[in-house]
């Protein structure tokens, strides 16, 4: 395969691309070939004559587009360019389908478009462009992940401008939709598709949880508070014109399956709710999250060395405005640079929200740059191939130059907060294991026992059984009576080194208080418990202690039941203990 790209009035006006393209031996030869349009105006007259006289005057070419950029706020500027790419293919082959969701909600296009793609064999990736985010994308895409949830669905949202004003259109041939979704299924045996997925943000400060919100990315409250008031409280932000200027740089940051995701407040409420694009589920974890170009730039050279890896033969790149307003464009148009040097064509477009639907991201992005490198038949040979990717050495270099020992002040408060956050969070972490750790054995104490029966009795569906079970020492008052209260601790100690070694990761054991333990092991049945308790009991009763010599205990033994509360569970094994000192000690006793 083969790309080409355009600048449109950047390397060459309208006119002469369109004259280049009749001069390309692809075009003459006949090849499969797609061209897309990045568009930077939202004018439909003029868009209209262009593409009127683009489609006829290449006829042998399919069109499609949007508009795009969106300038993000007032202080940003736009990239005024029109850019274009044409990917010709040698075998391989692509699909255009455009629902016009004027009357068709995402869901029933979805719909549609999974009957259209039961006709198509090979596919091996699909670029989506969809209008606005009014027009949330997610269950469209859902629709693909019914019918093959290992497609890959790369591309981005249209914009607009200006925020708030939506005049975005999607275009194919010389149509223009003012609401649509497009849906581009490239197919090919010899087809390859390679994507990536690069954010940057990290979180920042405290997490919170998201304690009421709707599906349609209605964010009403964090923490049980305004969704407004993590803003206000963290970055001092108003109710004012300047809220997207304000926050678009610190986004919300979650987890999808795993991967890191952004998510950018479009708009406040009065009320103190958040708009987004999408939906932002009750019970998510956020935090704030920051960014800055070192990390951006890192991360996308590391980028660009696995996409060379790939060795493409054409790249698309759709990527956010956030990210240029954060780096700059100087910095901005280095991170392009690690692309075009792995592949000089490589196109790249700057919608209202990106997409990706591959491992494990649902598809509507935020703040990100999504990656997509294409090739036809197989990779080269090692020896055959030129690295073109940029090193570290490069990266670094480019950096220095940009910042010649110079700090900026944003990047120094920025550093500031992370080495807060990582000192408060070691702290709270030192704090936690004070208050959860019983300082003689090094075991949990009772508030943590506490704790942990009452999340496995809320959890108890998720496993195959719990068992729990106390462990108190016979006759203990008479080894401190007998050779004095260190001599006892120190029977204490080794007895509980000895013992934790028995159970598992996921189990929890615990000093419930004095001479008495409590454990609690999760996936396990009765018969189990039983024999792992006896096994217990006898180790204890072979151990040989220094001074002391050998001692016995009593345990006794239950399973968490649907109905149970930690004090049912407790009151349980607490009588089956009783009962084991009353007939005799030394023994298990299950109740
Ligand atoms: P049994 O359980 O078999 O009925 O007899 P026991 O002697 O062990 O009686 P009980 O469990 O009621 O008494 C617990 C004794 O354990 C009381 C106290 O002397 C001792 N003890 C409790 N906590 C500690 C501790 O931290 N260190 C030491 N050395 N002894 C402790
Ligand atoms: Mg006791
Ligand atoms: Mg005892």
């Amino acid at each position: 395969m083969k790309q080409y790209r355009f600048v449109v009035d950047y390397d060459c006006n309208f006119t002469e691309m369109i004259g280049s393209i009749r001069h390309l031996k692809e075009y003459n030869a006949d090849k499969k070939g797609i061209l897309q349009i990045f568009e930077p105006d939202c004018d439909t007259e003029s868009i209209q004559k262009d593409l009127d006289f683009l489609t006829s005057a290449l006829p042998k070419l399919k069109v499609i587009g949007m508009t795009g950029h969106g300038a993000l706020s007032r202080e940003t500027h736009s990239i005024p360019y029109r850019v274009c790419t044409i990917l010709f293919f040698d075998k391989s082959d692509f699909n255009i389908n455009v629902y016009d969701c004027t009357d068709v909600s995402p869901l029933e296009a979805g719909d549609q478009y999974k009957k259209a793609l039961a006709t198509m064999s090979d596919i091996k990736g699909i670029l989506m462009m969809s209008s606005d985010f009014a027009l949330c994308p997610e269950r469209f895409i859902d629709k693909i992940n019914e019918y093959d949830s290992s497609l890959v669905v790369f591309g981005a949202l249209a914009g607009t401008p200006t925020m708030g004003d939506d005049r975005s259109k999607i275009f194919v041939g010389n149509k223009i939709y003012e609401r649509a979704i497009l849906a581009v299924a490239f197919c090919g045996k010899d087809l390859h598709l390679s994507h990536h997925y690069n954010l940057g943000f990290r979180p920042l400060g405290k997490e919170l949880v998201v304690t009421n919100s709707n599906d349609t990315g209605i964010v009403y409250e964090i923490d049980n508070k305004p969704a407004f008031d993590i803003y206000r409280e963290h970055l001092g932000v108003g109710m004012n014109n300047y809220f997207f200027e304000n926050t678009s740089s610190f986004p919300l940051f979650l987890k999808e399956n795993g991967n890191p995701l952004a998510r950018v407040a479009l708009d406040y409420h009065e009320d103190g709710a958040l708009a987004f694009a999408t939906e932002i589920p009750v019970g998510s974890s956020v935090s704030l999250s920051y960014s800055t170009a070192d990390i951006m730039l890192d991360e996308a050279s590391a980028c660009a060395l696995r996409l060379d890896d790939f060795v493409p033969e054409a790249v698309l790149i759709y990527v956010c405005m956030a990210r240029r307003m954060l780096m700059g464009d100087n910095l901005a148009e280095l991170e392009f640079e690690f692309y075009e040097n792995v592949c000089p064509t490589a196109t790249w477009g700057h919608g209202y929200g990106e997409i990706l639907h591959a491992d494990g991201l649902r598809g509507f992005l935020n703040a990100s740059c999504v990656v997509i490198g294409m090739r036809e038949g197989e990779r080269p040979d090692e020896k055959d191939r030129v690295r073109r990717a940029p090193n570290q050495k490069f990266l670094k270099e480019y950096l220095d130059n940009y910042q010649i020992g110079f700090v900026p002040l944003p990047v120094r408060l920025v550093n500031f907060l992370e080495s807060t956050t990582r000192d408060l969070r070691a702290a709270v972490d030192q704090l936690f294991a004070e208050a959860t750790v019983d300082p003689l054995t090094g075991l949990y104490n009772r508030r943590a026992l506490d704790h942990y029966m009452k999340k496995f009795i809320e959890q108890l569906g998720q496993y195959n059984g719990i068992a729990v079970m106390i462990i108190d020492i016979d006759h203990f008052k008479n080894v401190n009576d007998t050779y004095g209260h260190d001599v006892g601790d120190l029977v204490l100690k080794t007895g509980c080194e000895a013992v934790k070694y028995v159970y598992n990761q996921n189990d929890i054991i615990g000093r419930w208080g004095g001479e008495e333990f409590v454990g609690i092991k999760p996936n396990i049945t009765q018969e189990e418990a039983m024999d792992f308790c006896e096994t217990l009991r006898k180790n204890v009763e072979k151990m040989e202690f220094e001074v002391v010599g050998h001692i016995t205990v009593s345990m006794g033994l239950t399973m968490i039941r649907a109905d149970d509360t930690s004090e049912s569970v407790f009151k349980r094994i607490d009588e089956a203990l009783y009962e084991a000192k009353e007939t005799g000690r030394n023994k298990v006793v299950f109740k």
